[in-house]
């Protein structure tokens, strides 16, 4: 039987400084290596349902639970949820500046396993992983996400879900707004994170160019903070040529 990995059970979440309600019960099972699609129509939700899972303090928990590798995380912090193996990329990363995309890296990596890397060993697997992901090896140099345009962010967060091999990944529009080689490194590095890290995946996005790229084995929908379909890859298609419109007036 196939392994739980996460579980969210009736997850009712508000702004924090804010009565506002944004997800009524929301409930979500995904299993170890899964690849799962979120989409929903903007203001949906669906950035929240994924701030939320990663322990952001933006985001009140008023009822629910969330189970991770088994553990209640409910009320854990980022922090811990990270170094459980949940990993979440952003649709604006933050800026760093004095601490470089490589030190950064280590650092995570580090923290999350509390074990010391060697350098050596550190710099050769980023090189290799960069080599993969078609980046030019001077980016390991740079202050974390300073002067990065929108497409060299994405890249080097990739390039962390490579290094840092999370048990899930979340990836939140990880694509919009991308240049045509910026998508390239995006779904090779999405292909790669299933191949070689066999990690599974939640992935908000419109782009046929990463979905193409994954294996789906479940596709849910989000309208006004419910989950309102849930299916196969061919709910993707169906959503790609028709829209949301049949699943708003449900
Ligand atoms: P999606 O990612 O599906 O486009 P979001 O999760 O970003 O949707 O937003 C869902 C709704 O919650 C929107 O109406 C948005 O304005 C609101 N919202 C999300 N985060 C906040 C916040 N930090 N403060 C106030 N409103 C928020
Ligand atoms: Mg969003």
């Amino acid at each position: 039987m196939a392994e739980q990995l996460l579980n969210v059970q009736n997850l009712v979440v508000s702004v924090a400084d804010e009565d506002k309600e944004i997800l009524h019960g929301v409930n979500l099972t995904i299993n170890r290596g899964e690849t799962h699609v979120l989409m929903g129509p903007n203001g949906a939700g669906k950035s929240t349902l994924g701030s939320t899972l990663m322990g952001d303090p933006r985001y009140k928990i008023n009822d629910g639970k969330i189970s991770f590798e088994g553990q209640d995380i409910t009320e854990l912090s980022a922090d811990k949820i990270s170094k459980l193996g949940m990993f979440i990329s952003f649709q604006n990363p933050v800026e760093i500046p004095g601490i470089t995309l490589s030190n950064f890296i280590r650092t995570s990596i580090e923290n999350k396993t509390g074990e010391h890397i060697r350098l050596w060993d550190f710099k050769k697997e980023l090189t290799k992983t960069m080599e993969i992901l078609n980046m030019d090896p001077s980016y390991a140099d740079r202050d974390l996400n300073v002067g990065f345009s929108g497409g060299e962010k994405k890249k080097a967060e990739i390039l962390q879900l490579l290094m840092l091999k999370p048990s899930l990944a979340i990836l939140d529009e990880t694509d919009s707004g991308l240049d045509v080689d910026a998508v390239r490194t995006v779904s090779k590095g999405v292909e790669e994170y299933k191949k070689s890290v066999g990690g599974a995946l939640i992935v908000i996005t419109h782009s046929t160019r990463i979905l193409e790229a994954l294996d789906i084995d479940q596709t849910h929908v989000l309208v006004s903070g419910n989950i309102v379909a849930e299916g196969d890859g061919s709910i993707v298609d169906d959503i790609n040529e028709n829209g949301f419109e049949k699943y708003i007036n449900q």
